[in-house]
């Protein structure tokens, strides 16, 4: 790697938009704020489409990835990591496809780890499938990040190999017990499948409060074609499985506000706090906060719509850092007011056919 971090650009967003203008003058509000009045201050970026698992709700069995050369680089991954920072964005989540399986993705972290260390950055974390967390959990730690999202949808190894097709639950239990050895603080992500783990949503409940883990149920999203009736087969509506749930522990629910689609309750039998992502039965797009960008440099700024922004092609163009904030600005004001994922048997089709792994989950 020959580009130099600690040297890249820092800001000067004086690029002339409404949304900018501003943003260089001391004690200035560099908050990005949408049409709606709502801050953007969380970043969630793909660094790669690719993946060493191919999850049955996310991906197809085969699955075509990009060109190499269609990806934005580590440089540019920073670059644009760093505009944001500049921008407001107090909050970066690394994620894909697999971020590990990325080359030289530590490369990244290390780089973008200066924000942590200069306070412009509230956190940095990521989201992964653990798989190959086991070689850089210390690495991640030292670079400032204090919490990992783990997806883990089973502890049963028959089960994990059917919802994976082709990952390695040891390595998996390997990569949590390093993150947990190196300090970092676990969610465990778990969509929730209808007849496919939902009879061991208990179980993991227990396994995540007596580890110390925080837990979230997702509900399956519909995004990307992964053949068949698939999705109409795996969706478990979250508010039918919390009733479930209810019926055994006390669920009291938490006011916390994460900005995005999740809701707390406490299970107080078990100690454990448990979040709901329910894109499908709840609303969760008045208080969004966050846009994402792809391992391409689209800026897509509401996962469930289309709208987008090419910041690659403003990127490798000859407008600099100026034109780079100007191209942030336009897309943050165009950022929809929310979106309408509707899984029945009259929308068998995905409501967006990119793929959570482009979009970054
Ligand atoms: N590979 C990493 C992982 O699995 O944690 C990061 C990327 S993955 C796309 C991010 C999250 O999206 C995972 O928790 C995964 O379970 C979730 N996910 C993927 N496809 C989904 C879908 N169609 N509906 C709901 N969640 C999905
Ligand atoms: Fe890979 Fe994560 Fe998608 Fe599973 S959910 S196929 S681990 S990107």
């Amino acid at each position: 790697m020959t580009w130099d971090p600690e040297n890249s650009s820092g800001l000067s967003f004086d690029a002339g938009t409404a949304t900018f203008a501003d943003a260089a003058a001391p004690g200035a509000d560099r908050t990005l704020r949408d049409p709606f009045g709502r801050a953007v201050t969380y970043l969630r970026v793909s660094v790669t489409d690719r993946c060493d698992f191919r999850c049955v709700y996310c991906m197809a069995e085969q699955m075509t990835f990009l060109p190499r050369r269609e990806l934005l680089t580590l440089e540019e991954l920073d670059r644009l990591c760093t505009m944001f920072v500049g921008s407001g964005i107090r909050k970066l989540r690394i994620t894909g496809g697999e971020p590990l399986v990325r080359r030289g993705i530590m490369t990244l972290f290390r780089a973008l780890s200066r924000h942590i260390a200069s306070g412009a950055l509230d956190e940095l974390t990521l989201t992964t499938n653990a798989g190959r967390l086991a070689e850089h959990a210390t690495e991640l730690a030292a670079c400032g990040v204090r919490r990992v999202n783990i997806s883990l949808d089973t502890l049963n190894e028959a089960r994990f190999r059917a919802i994976t097709r082709i990952g390695d639950l040891a390595r998996v239990r390997a990569g949590i017990d390093a993150a947990v050895a190196a300090g970092l603080r676990v969610k465990i992500n778990v969509v929730a499948l209808r007849g496919v783990n939902d009879d061991e949503i208990p179980d993991l409940m227990r396994w995540c409060a007596g580890r110390g883990f925080e837990m979230t149920l997702i509900e399956v999203m519909p995004m990307g074609e992964i053949g068949g009736d698939n999705r109409l087969n795996q969706y478990l509506p979250l508010a039918a499985l919390r009733d479930r749930l209810a019926e055994h522990w006390t669920l009291t629910p938490l006011d916390v506000r994460t900005g995005g689609p999740a809701r707390f309750v406490r299970v107080e039998e078990l100690g454990l706090r448990l979040g709901f992502i329910a894109p499908l039965t709840h609303n969760f797009c008045e208080s969004c906060n966050r846009v994402r960008l792809t391992c391409t440099g689209q800026l897509y700024l509401c996962l469930g719509r289309t709208e987008s922004a090419d910041l690659r092609a403003v990127l490798r163009g000859d407008g600099g850092d100026a034109a780079l904030a100007a191209a942030i600005g336009e897309a943050i004001g165009r950022k929809p007011k929310g979106h309408d994922f509707v899984i029945d048997r009259d929308h068998r089709t995905p409501a967006v056919a990119r793929y959570m792994s482009i979009t970054g989950g």
